[in-house]
């Protein structure tokens, strides 16, 4: 069975590990489980962008897989980024079958607005699905009610729905 281990990486609320890790098992129809905690690779840090780099951080993840079948989702609370943009809110290899969700701008507190935590859930648990949507081999979707839409902006996560649309659900074989 493809298990789906969630992998907090540096200091995560275990509030959100809780939720993210039954909403994906939930999605994919698997075990989802919380696994051995990981620091945040130093290297990751990028000193100009003050930022950390997501594909570092997804290198490292790997040597934290324990089957070959398992995906493995990190979870982090720091800002990240991917060379092609200014910050990412996840991150996937889907060969190496990991993926990475950042909680940074999920909260409503980053846009200056008070804090939300059933929102921050929700965000949450959308990323963490659409992250492992790409590790389980699916691209993104022109439908925006679709999870698997690409997400610019967090008013994209909110738009679009926690599952996947027709098309996805049906490449996904689940
Ligand atoms: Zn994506
Ligand atoms: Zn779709």
């Amino acid at each position: 069975m493809k298990r789906i281990i969630i992998i907090p990486i540096g200091k995560v609320n275990p509030e959100f590990l809780r939720t993210i890790s039954s909403a994906t098992g939930h999605k994919f129809h698997t075990k989802a489980e919380v696994g051995r905690k990981m620091s945040i690779p130093p290297d990751s840090y990028n000193v100009l962008r003050k930022q950390y780099n997501a594909v570092a951080v997804l290198k490292e993840m790997i040597s934290y897989k324990q089957r070959a079948g398992d995906s493995l989702l990190g979870i982090v609370d720091i800002d990240l980024y991917a060379s092609r943009f200014n910050y990412v809110l996840g991150e996937a290899d889907p060969n190496a079958g990991v993926a990475v969700i950042s909680l940074w701008r999920l909260r409503q507190e980053f846009y200056g607005l008070p804090g939300d935590k059933d929102l921050l859930k929700e965000r949450a648990a959308k990323e963490a699905i659409h992250e492992l949507g790409h590790v389980y081999g699916l691209d993104h979707c022109p439908d925006p009610e679709c999870i698997m839409y690409f997400s610019n902006r967090i008013s994209d996560t909110d738009k679009k729905g926690p599952g996947f649309c027709d098309i996805c659900q049906e490449m996904l074989g689940l």
